[in-house]
């Protein structure tokens, strides 16, 4: 598809889009792939090392330029910053904190604005964090995992469990006031007993906010392979759903709240970035394969890192695929995305925001859920209860459009 302004497709004027916004930054270079991976991230030596990431960064700069210039960004306070990849802390902090810069001169930074960077344990050294704190970080989001080394091994992560209590350590130690820690569930082979360990010890580095993922075999990955060619074993569904179990059971009694079908927090912590994602609120994406919504449209930049940095130089927006949405697609997005939080979603917002109510759009499957009790309707809100959150998918595919 060939690129398209997103502006073309805002009907919106000015004056409306001057609310506020969340930037995700999309650094897609890491020391390696893991085997599970197929997230838009490329190993930095097989991209060319530190020069290609150079360019990359230089093509970021000038998309960024571009997209504070206009119109759909004119005024727009950002609240939230996301420095997400790949493996961001793969480059000098240098380069990161000149980034961060640049996007506060660009954009209208909000007092007191959440900016999250994350790190690969096998990356996080204390002095390049220290930069990066420096630079006005104040949440970093540590990939750990597992605390089993064996798991780690079968992920094909580049660090070990002692590389991960090192990077907590080096965060804690660079002055790291919010962090979280990602763990995954459900890897083949993984024990129920190894999963309450890693849970244990994650508890016990007493971070901010814990997310747990299921983990998701996906076509063409090596773990794939491997699992196709009898390597491995697929991962066991029912040993997948005690691990989540298990996880809500442990972190809410060392109370985390539960306030999303994967994440934990301490009261307070919870990640403002992603709550835009979930609330459905507007965000602007950066980067290869980055994602953005504004003013009734989506649109994702091209997947990859290699044509995105030709197309800026170039001075071609990288937008791979634009789309207004319809005010009944608006209404199932925002069904989708909020009932993924425990406090689900209200029913007048989503009508304010879309101008048509959930009911209008899905009365008959709101009415079937609620009588299943796989949905909860009272006070204006809908939500799903926790008790049926391992089967939310289910739920949530009621409201595609
Ligand atoms: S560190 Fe993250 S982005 Fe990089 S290969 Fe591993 S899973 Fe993918």
């Amino acid at each position: 598809m060939s690129p398209r302004k997103p502006s073309s497709a805002c009907s919106r004027s000015r004056s409306d889009c001057e609310g506020d916004t969340g930037v995700y930054l999309h650094l897609p270079f890491c020391l390696s792939k893991c085997s599970y991976c197929d997230f838009a991230s490329e190993a930095l030596e097989e991209a060319g090392g530190l020069p290609a990431a150079r360019r990359y960064l230089d093509a970021l700069a000038v998309e960024m330029d571009l997209r504070s210039a206009s119109d759909e960004f004119h005024g727009a306070s950002v609240t939230t910053v996301y420095l997400g990849g790949g493996t961001p802390t793969m480059l000098p902090a240098e380069w990161l904190a000149d980034l961060i810069a640049r996007l506060r001169v660009r954009f209208a930074l909000a007092a007191e604005p959440e900016i999250t960077v994350e790190a690969n344990p096998g990356t996080a050294e204390e002095a390049k964090l220290g930069a990066l704190f420096a630079a006005g970080v104040n949440r970093l989001s540590l990939g750990v995992q597992s605390f089993s080394d064996d798991v780690l091994r079968t992920l094909g992560r580049i660090h070990t469990a002692g590389e991960a209590e090192a990077a907590i350590g080096a965060a804690r130690a660079a002055g790291c006031g919010d962090l979280n820690l990602d763990l995954i569930y459900g890897v083949p082979r993984q024990s129920l007993e190894q999963w309450r360990d890693s849970l244990s010890q994650a508890v016990d580095a007493g971070p901010d906010h814990i997310a747990c993922y299921a983990l998701s075999v996906e076509p063409g990955t090596p773990l794939a392979a491997d699992i196709e060619g009898g390597r491995l074993p697929a991962p066991d569904d029912d040993l997948s759903a005690d691990m989540y179990l298990l996880a809500a059971d442990m972190l809410g009694e060392a109370g985390y709240g539960h306030y999303e079908i994967s994440n934990f927090a301490r009261v307070g912590r919870e990640c403002r970035h992603n709550r835009r994602y979930w609330t459905n609120a507007e965000y602007l994406g950066l980067g290869a394969s980055a994602h953005s919504h504004r003013g009734g449209v989506r649109w994702n930049n091209v997947p990859s890192p290699g044509v995105y940095t030709e197309w800026l130089e170039r001075g071609r927006i990288p937008v791979a695929r634009a789309e207004a949405l319809s005010a009944r697609q608006r209404v199932g997005e925002a069904l989708m995305l909020g009932l993924r939080c425990a406090e689900g979603v209200s029913e007048e917002e989503i009508e304010a925001r879309c101008g048509l109510s959930p009911r209008a759009v899905f009365s008959a499957e709101i009415d079937r859920l609620c009588s299943e009790g796989l949905v909860i309707a009272a006070d204006g809100r809908l939500r799903i209860p926790p008790g049926k959150w391992l089967i939310s998918n289910e739920v949530l595919a009621h409201f595609v459009t």
